[in-house]
């Protein structure tokens, strides 16, 4: 049978072996930086309806501003729409929510900057390990960014 990987979506940075492992970049849903170097948010994404301030994998009951952003964030022109027949995703799952002036490893708290737009995080785990820290880019984000 597939062993069904258990999320630590809110877990301490600090590693505890007795605990959930952190989520690996992929089950953390880890982006890669935006092409134009601009830090991510729902006001860059393709899944935005700027009209009607909602986003098209979202509930349509949920108001969303373009200064929120969540883990499946897809960069480019805002230009969602609605799937019809389609379960949306919830935002405990997306990890929707408010990243000010957009998301962005190096304005997240578990972010230590190595230079050159590359830094450590402890947030997430090395796929081999299960532990941190990961090498990430300064302009990359996932679900589980605190901004500080
Ligand atoms: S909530 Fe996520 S998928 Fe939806 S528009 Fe914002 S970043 Fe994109
Ligand atoms: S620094 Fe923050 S946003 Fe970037 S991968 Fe780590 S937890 Fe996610």
């Amino acid at each position: 049978m597939p062993r069904i990987p258990v999320l630590n979506l809110g877990a301490s940075p600090e590693y505890d072996a007795g605990s959930a492992p952190l989520p690996t970049p992929g089950l953390g849903l880890y982006k890669h930086p935006n092409p134009d170097g601009t830090r991510k948010n729902c006001g860059n994404c393709i899944q935005w309806m700027p009209d009607v301030e909602r986003c098209a994998i979202h509930p349509q009951d949920l108001k969303i501003d373009s200064d929120e952003w969540c883990g499946y964030h897809m960069f480019g022109p805002p230009s969602g729409k609605p799937h019809k027949g389609v379960v949306p995703v919830t935002p405990d799952i997306s990890g929707l929510k408010d990243v000010g002036a957009g998301a962005a490893c190096g304005g997240c708290k578990f972010y230590t900057d190595q230079g050159g737009n590359t830094g450590l995080c402890s947030g997430i785990s090395n796929p081999d390990t299960r532990k941190p820290p990961v090498q990430v880019d300064t302009y990359a984000a996932c679900a589980r960014y605190e901004g500080i």
